[in-house]
């Protein structure tokens, strides 16, 4: 692990490998930022980092604490995340105070080197967990480094966001991924821009478009081809919707749309990531009086499928596509043509 593999993010890795250099290492970091950015793969390379006993600037990668931290084994990196201990999914789907519990028992040992404990979707603590973390924050163990990961930062109580050393993370820039995805992933420029266009920023959003793992190209063309009254397909459309893994990267897509249609009609197709958009836009004769209201409602049920709502994911998809479709704030339907 070196911090070298990690895209972009400059500012905040040289904080982190200052902070090592000088000996000043804080007792808890909240590194926030949206999902797939990053994130994660800096503090793992933070704990092997900090656990490295030849640290200039980079891990050496041969001391056998890098080792062990590059196989996965080193004792001193503890991950938690909203699974249980098989890997499945916890049925909440949130961090439980038992795994809190652990890693509070784990932590009162003395080791050699920095224990790190990386809590991964930390807005996902069950509230009792939360509570019971807050406590280990407060009188931090010796020796020991908490990074909280969150993409949804907002949503920590108050009083574990205050007594982190918060580093934020942006959306990686477009032509950091596309020559990520023309670097090593080898696809031609053209259509690695595209990808990096439609991938907001997040790494982890290109690459599922690349393998298209949750069927989202077609979802997406499915959406496109709805037409008002067409309750059959929308109802169906939102039971696949609701079922595939990758729904969130599916909304997304479809609030990339509803901002392509918008461009588009401002007579600026050339900025639309998706052709098809701006040749709707230029078939229909009228402009498009809301696209952004569209695009909020496609976000309003995003957020309502996330923790800590969990609302019904179909009915909250039977919702949104029959609004979008039904004229919503606008008499404006995806599939009108
Ligand atoms: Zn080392």
């Amino acid at each position: 692990m070196s911090f070298k593999n990690i895209l972009g993010h400059e500012k905040e890795l040289n904080i982190l490998k200052n902070a090592i250099s000088c000996g000043k290492v804080a007792h808890s970091f909240l590194f926030s930022g949206p999902a797939g950015v990053g994130k994660k793969l800096t503090a793992r390379t933070f704990a092997g980092a900090l656990n490295c006993r030849d640290f200039k600037g980079e891990a050496c990668g041969s001391c056998r604490d890098c080792r062990m931290m590059e196989a996965g084994n080193h004792p001193n990196l503890q991950i938690i995340c909203p699974t249980d201990k098989d890997g499945d999914e916890s049925p909440e789907g949130l961090i439980r105070i038992d795994r809190i519990r652990e890693i509070q028992n784990a932590l009162r040992f003395k080791a050699d080197g920095k224990k790190a404990v990386i809590v991964d979707g930390a807005d996902r603590m069950q509230p009792a967990a939360a509570n019971a973390f807050l406590k280990t924050l407060e009188e931090p163990p010796e020796g020991s480094v908490i990074i909280l990961v969150s993409a949804h930062a907002t949503e920590l109580l108050p009083t574990i966001l205050s007594r982190c050393r918060k580093i934020n993370f942006r959306p990686l820039p477009e032509g950091v991924i596309a020559d990520y995805l023309s670097g090593r992933k080898g696809l031609n420029r053209d259509h690695a821009e595209m990808i990096a266009r439609q991938s907001c920023g997040s790494i982890s959003t290109a690459l599922r478009s690349l393998d298209d793992a949750g069927g989202r190209k077609e979802l997406l063309e499915r959406f496109i081809r709805l037409t008002p009254g067409d309750v059959d397909g929308a109802l169906g459309l939102a039971e696949d919707l609701s079922r595939s893994d990758d729904l969130e990267g599916i909304l997304e897509s479809i609030k990339v749309w509803y901002r392509d249609l918008a461009v588009s009609t401002l007579g600026e197709a050339r900025l639309a990531v998706n052709p098809v958009a701006a040749e709707f836009a230029a078939r229909e004769d009228r402009r498009f009086q809301a696209p952004w209201d569209f695009f909020s409602l496609v976000e309003g049920a995003r957020r309502d499928i996330m923790p800590p709502r969990y609302a019904n994911k179909q009915l909250t998809m039977e919702a949104l596509i029959l609004r979008l479709i039904e004229g919503g704030p606008a008499s404006m339907g995806p599939g009108r043509s």
